[in-house]
């Protein structure tokens, strides 16, 4: 359950306190931004304040009083959070219709009934449907929060009968010393934001250590590939066994880097700042052609990645492709490891 408001969450909160303020707060609200810039923790915390006893002014929960340890504890009964269901992808019909249900009831301790639908773009077509209904005869007191960084994934009828709060970009300055305070080990916070696009939260899971040894593993196994020093088939078979998605990611964004350093001059501003020497060696092995049809073979593995097809003959392909890269120019990258 929420913990403080997270510093770049304060216009957001603002705006919020002005509609309540002015009593123009809405029955649905739908907040909608970048993926991991907390739009669900937000959720959560300011479903904690509607059903406080005593919120602070400037908008946050007391985070003291009954109702707050009620949340706290994940036991409030004017309080359902609504996610898809273990181990499956999508929000069911069923389980929205368990909201239309749960928010016809009154509440329980006289403040507010509030449902928090997140992510809301996993509802399956029914579920919007049936989501629709309760969206457009709301009851007195009940609030829907719904999250989305797909906002275009949601059916019109649905986000006209909400209140939009939208979560911008969040600037490194705030976002930096947050996640620093948040680290247990000594991750570079300025590395883990530059991987997960800026976004603080995501950058927090990618500290996960089993993440950052598997990208390490991943890019010596490229840098091994490109002296022609690898097996492109048995890391292939290595590569299918662990995030083969997050892994494609990475690989984009190690290549999409080595053609910045390629074609620009001066210094340019690369995602992976932390690997800046080995992707520069790497980059100086491969001609800027090759680098970018790679680039391209990527982005088609990403695709068929997610229409299962056979994941191992892609990889495979995709390596020795990788592996002929550098083949054709006589220079050969350095290789060295323990620099991630
Ligand atoms: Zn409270």
């Amino acid at each position: 359950m929420p913990d403080s408001p997270l510093p770049w969450h304060r216009p957001q909160w603002q705006q919020l306190n002005e509609r309540r303020a002015q009593g123009r707060f809405p029955h649905a609200l739908l907040l909608t931004g970048p993926e991991g810039v907390g739009k669900s923790h937000f959720a959560r915390q300011f479903a904690q304040s509607l059903l406080c006893n005593s919120p602070l002014a400037t908008g946050p929960a007391c985070d003291d009083c009954r109702a707050c340890l009620l949340v706290r504890a994940g036991s409030h009964p004017d309080l359902s959070l609504v996610s898809p269901l273990e181990g499956k992808k999508s929000i069911s019909v069923d389980q929205v219709r368990g909201v239309g249900h749960y928010l016809s009831l009154k509440s329980q301790y006289g403040r507010h009934k509030v449902v928090v639908v997140s992510p809301a773009d996993s509802m399956n077509v029914n579920a919007a449907n049936s989501l629709l209904k309760t969206l457009e005869e709301p009851n007195e007191g009940s609030v829907l929060i719904l999250t989305t960084s797909r906002p275009a994934q949601l059916p019109a009828t649905i986000r006209s009968r909400c209140q939009e709060l939208r979560f911008g970009e969040v600037v490194q300055k705030e976002a930096a010393p947050w996640l620093k305070s948040q680290l247990e080990g000594d991750e570079n916070p300025l590395t883990l934001l530059a991987l997960a696009g800026g976004a603080p939260l995501k950058a927090l899971r990618m500290a996960d250590k089993e993440l950052v040894s598997l990208r390490k593993d991943l890019f010596t196994g490229l840098e091994r590939l490109a002296a022609q020093g690898a097996d492109p088939i048995s890391l292939a078979n290595q590569w299918v066994k662990a995030d083969t998605q997050r892994g494609l990611y990475w690989m984009y964004s190690w290549i999409t880097d080595m053609v910045r350093l390629k074609a620009t001059a001066a210094a340019p501003k690369i995602s992976n700042e932390d690997m800046v020497q080995p992707l520069a060696r790497l980059a100086a092995g491969a001609s800027l052609q090759a680098l970018l049809q790679q680039q391209e073979r990527v982005v088609t593995v990403l695709r068929q990645e997610e229409q299962n097809l056979n994941l191992q003959l892609l990889l495979e392909d995709l390596l020795i492709e990788w592996r002929n890269c550098f083949a054709a120019t006589k220079q050969r990258p350095f290789v060295q490891d323990d620099r991630i």
